[in-house]
């Protein structure tokens, strides 16, 4: 029976360990102890997700629904501090683990007994718990039985960040020294099967290999690297003749399988190289292009014979938010008759203009991201579309290691058969809805389409890019996407495989970290936001460094939302000042950036302004204070703000 005190002890000694090697040799070793101990059992599996720093499986829907709210509760519970001694912990770590290791460390440090099963048991009831007391009675279960040091990463583990510098991929190193198989073998199967505890089992078992694609459970989005001018994707996708030679051993080397180093080489001019003899001077850009939309970034799953109607669209985030997008869903479940088998789409949500024939504002579509019950008044007023762009799996094929110029070719097939019948009613006769709210309606002269194919096609110059840039601002659309023709798809890499040309100022995406009560018809109303970018020890403490504060930019309706979210998420209570959770982010834009030491960054921003409510992007990916810094060193005059009234 292995002991959550392994995984505690282990993880304590992780966060000390700068080694990567060292760190991967340690989690190995400490799953294959675990394994021996008990080969049936699913410990070994839970141990890795534990050090992985998730409650469950990815493909596992289960959620804890415990955020630092409720956890700060169970904690003072448990421990009988006060709130001032916890908020002062909190101050000292900015982190709720360490703060309940200091609140418990005069608790007895006893043997605990504490067992994986249990936590996982625990875990599964705070899954299901109907009240938020049934569930703080579990967590407070839990760190009654625990050790201060179990409490830290208990407490951590349910947040969901272990701070100690492990990513998933370690662990999936890990497991694959543990039980001797192949780094490549464990990382496909969990890709397939999103289950990290499932791939211990079948790495110790000898069956890797038979993972096989499962369907609802999101992969990660492939993501586009910024440029300034179109000259400068030229330079980037062009080929030269002189390397030629070179591409063709690249090319070789890459089809044997070795994913580890395709962040660089798929997007390299060496990965486009075509056959044909390229002519001296002569610029071959191997690359699509597609408008740049600006709605919500949306995977799409479908097709799954023995679940026909089964839809799930997945956020960015890697969020189901099938249930805001309910005429999708009907789509898609209605076209799924049409498809040969399961189906995955990378696509961005889109408001529509049906009179237009073009995309509603983002401001718009906003409006609606979110809602969990889409009245009729919505499905009207924002009509929303699917404009799809990509294809990763059909035909019983996972599709990611396919050139992008193939992947296109079987992505306007699929289209072609689906478009008729991926349609859906604009608004939907309540009567005629099904208990689970989704209805199907057949296709007729009132349904509208709801798949749309994003136009692309190869790109000849720069002149070429400059007009199709205007022109897709023209159709409001944000600037334009570039692609690599030959590249792979590269689940949650931003590499230069894509580009995106968008020649506005720079905007940051932010996270707020701290709010203040506004004045005027704003008094009461949480509406000054503080707010930070990743630091450079982000990956291991979590490090936020703020840069700036906004208040204007949001709706009112916006700002009552986040106010409220705010007031249900704070950390610290300074009065007029709250520190808050940092979850929520936002894109802020601004005149220029100063150095300063008004705030912990080193950096002010001049006149920020909110642009949007970003919960699209996970804090994970926010700027960081080096991108921050290159802004700064880009503009023409650096200026230097003398004032010096620190605030954070
Ligand atoms: P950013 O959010 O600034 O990192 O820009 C990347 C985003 O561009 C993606 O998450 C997509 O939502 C969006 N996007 C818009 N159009 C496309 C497209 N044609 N191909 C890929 N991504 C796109």
């Amino acid at each position: 029976m292995a002991l959550f005190r392994d995984v505690a002890n282990l993880a304590e000694m992780l966060a000390g360990e700068a080694s990567r090697l060292k760190k991967r040799a340690a989690i190995a070793e400490a799953i294959r102890t675990v394994h021996e101990a008990a080969p049936e059992s699913e410990d070994a599996g839970r141990f890795a997700l534990s050090i992985a720093g998730t409650p469950f499986a990815e493909a596992d829907p289960r959620k804890l629904n415990a955020g630092g709210a409720l956890l700060s509760k169970a904690l003072l519970e448990v421990s009988g501090a006060t709130q001032v001694a916890l908020t002062a912990a909190y101050r000292k770590h900015g982190d709720l683990g360490a703060a309940g290791f200091d609140l418990l460390s005069t608790k007895d440090a006893g043997d605990s007994r504490l067992s994986l099963a249990e936590v996982a048991e625990a875990f599964a009831a705070m899954a299901v718990a109907r009240t938020t007391a049934v569930r703080a009675g579990l967590v407070e279960g839990l760190l009654r039985r625990a050790t201060p040091i179990e409490a830290k990463y208990l407490l951590k583990l349910m947040i969901g960040d272990m701070r100690i510098g492990v990513k998933q991929s370690l662990v999936e190193e890990a497991i694959a020294a543990a039980s001797s198989s192949s780094v490549a073998e464990v990382r496909h199967a969990v890709m397939l099967e999103a289950d990290l505890g499932f791939a211990v089992r079948r790495a110790f078992e000898r069956t890797l290999s038979e993972a096989r694609m499962r369907l609802f459970h999101p992969l990660g989005f492939m993501l586009a690297s910024p440029v300034e001018t179109p000259e400068e994707a030229v330079e980037r996708f062009e080929q030269k003749p002189e390397i030629a030679a070179v591409a063709k051993k690249a090319k070789k080397k890459k089809t044997r399988g070795d994913d580890t180093d395709k962040e660089t080489d798929a997007a390299s001019p060496e990965a486009t190289l075509s056959e044909s003899p390229i002519a001296p001077g002569q610029r071959i850009i191997a690359a699509f292009l597609e408008d740049k939309y600006d709605g919500m970034r949306a995977q799409l799953h479908c097709g799954d014979p023995s679940q026909p109607d089964r839809v799930a669209i997945y956020s960015r985030n890697k969020e189901d938010v099938t249930e805001s997008y309910p005429e999708l869903e009907e789509a898609f479940a209605t076209a799924s008759s049409a498809a040969t088998g399961p189906l995955i789409f990378d696509g961005e949500i889109l408001g529509w203009d049906l009179k237009e024939g073009r995309a509603l504002p983002f401001a718009v579509l906003g409006q609606r991201i979110g809602r969990k019950r889409v009245s009729n008044a919505w499905r009207e007023q924002v009509p929303v579309v699917f404009m799809v762009f990509d294809l990763i799996f059909a035909d019983g094929e996972l599709l990611l290691n396919l050139p992008l110029r193939e992947r296109r070719n079987r992505l306007e097939a699929v289209v072609e058969r689906l478009v008729e019948t991926a349609r859906s009613p604009l608004a939907v006769d309540e009567r005629r809805k099904l208990p689970q709210g989704v209805m199907f309606a057949e296709p007729d002269g009132d349904s509208i389409e709801r798949l749309m194919l994003a136009p692309s096609r190869l790109v000849e110059s720069v002149e070429d890019i400059e007009r199709a840039y205007a022109d897709a601002r023209a159709r409001a659309n944000e600037g334009v996407m570039l692609k690599a023709a030959e590249s792979v798809y590269q689940p949650g890499r931003r590499g230069l495989a894509w580009l995106k040309l968008k020649r506005e100022l720079a905007t940051l995406d932010v996270v707020v970290t701290g709010a203040e009560f506004g004045h005027g018809k704003r008094a009461g109303i949480l509406s000054d936001y503080t707010f930070a970018v990743r630091g450079p020890d982000y990956e291991t403490t979590g490090e936020l460094l703020n840069v700036g504060k906004a208040y204007s930019g949001l709706t009112d309706a916006e700002i009552a939302e986040l106010s409220a979210w705010m007031m249900d998420h704070t950390l610290e209570d300074r009065g007029f000042f709250r520190t808050v959770e940092p979850l929520r982010v936002l894109e802020v834009a601004f005149n220029n950036i100063m150095r300063s030491d008004r705030h912990a960054s080193g950096f002010a921003l001049r006149f920020p302004r909110i642009v949007r409510i970003r919960d699209d992007k996970p804090v994970t990916e926010i700027d960081t204070v080096e991108r921050v810094e290159e802004i700064y060193q880009s503009q023409v005059d650096k200026p230097v703000e003398v004032e010096t009234a620190s605030e954070d």
